[in-house]
């Protein structure tokens, strides 16, 4: 599942490619893929005409402004990407929604259109993606109510060691499961859970609010590192995720746990191990982080 390192990836490849685009048209393949409005014709009726403006990110949805004062939301969920591509690569089987777009080439006051036809296309093969549009009428919140609840971005400033504690002293269920609680900090999936437990030498089966503060200045320093790393990286290779060219990122070939079980620990040479906590597959080194 894209998480916020791969999700910011995204963002920044749509920012470089999309803006000054506008779109003309498409196609809804998969009317639940569109989660509003409910009709689909509405959906791409709504959008038609309406320049990429800029995309912004709030935990792992992707929002683009729109130059008619709507926004277009998108959530990859499990297995969804984003494709920048030309409108004659072939549609795969797992595309869901395709948007027609033209640049609009701003030149001495007219506008010219560019001769190649592009498309952002979305593909999703477990389709629990979603894509909203929401009228300029509307708080972006009202529309993608999963917005509402959504705790602080790891990068925000407000988020502190302080924070991170006052959150995590509500929970006694394990810091693993917690961390995945996008009410607790936005953007955390089961990657960057386990590769921050693991740089701050916690066990995942520790109960949140039974950290104590060092443990907490740890892992909140852990948190900001493993996330920039993945953004650094460009991400992770395994599962479906891919920039928005089909390029995948590279995280996973340095992870310290993820998907390591029964390889060495990086710095204690110890087997890393893996349990199943809340259906999460979890990986941990049994002699760097004990309980
Ligand atoms: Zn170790």
């Amino acid at each position: 599942m894209p998480e916020l390192p791969e999700v910011e990836t995204v963002r920044v490849g749509l920012n470089q490619n999309t803006l000054g685009w506008q779109i003309e048209g498409g196609e809804v393949l998969l009317a639940r893929a569109i989660a509003y409005p409910e009709q689909s014709e509405n959906f791409l009726a709504a959008l038609i005409g309406a320049e990429f403006q800029e995309w912004q990110r709030r935990g792992k949805y992707l929002i683009a402004n729109l130059s008619d004062g709507s926004k277009l939301g998108v959530h990859l969920r499990m297995t969804g990407s984003l494709l920048w591509c030309d409108r004659n690569t072939p549609v795969g089987k797992h595309t869901r929604v395709r948007l027609f777009v033209k640049e609009i080439l701003k030149e001495k006051g007219k506008s010219k259109q560019n001769a190649v036809p592009k498309e952002l296309r979305f593909d999703d093969q477990r389709t629990f993606g979603k894509i909203w549009w929401v009228p300029p009428s509307q708080t972006t919140e009202s529309i993608i109510t999963g917005l509402q609840k959504l705790g602080l971005e790891p990068f925000d400033s407000q988020f502190t060691p302080e924070h991170l504690q006052q959150k995590l002293s509500r929970s006694g269920r394990p810091i693993k499961t917690v961390l995945l609680d996008q009410e607790i900090v936005a953007g955390i999936g089961n990657i960057y859970a386990d590769e921050s437990l693991y740089l701050s030498k916690i066990h995942p089966q520790q109960p949140a609010n039974s950290l104590n503060f060092a443990q907490i200045k740890a892992l909140h320093q852990a948190i900001i590192r493993a996330l920039s790393d993945g953004i650094a990286k460009g991400g992770t290779t395994f599962s479906s995720f891919q920039d928005i060219a089909g390029v995948k990122g590279n995280y996973i070939d340095t992870a310290w746990v993820f998907r390591r079980t029964g390889q060495p620990c990086r710095a204690c040479g110890s087997v890393i191990l893996r349990i199943k906590l809340g259906g999460r597959s979890t990986h941990f080194c049994s002699q760097c982080q004990k309980l």
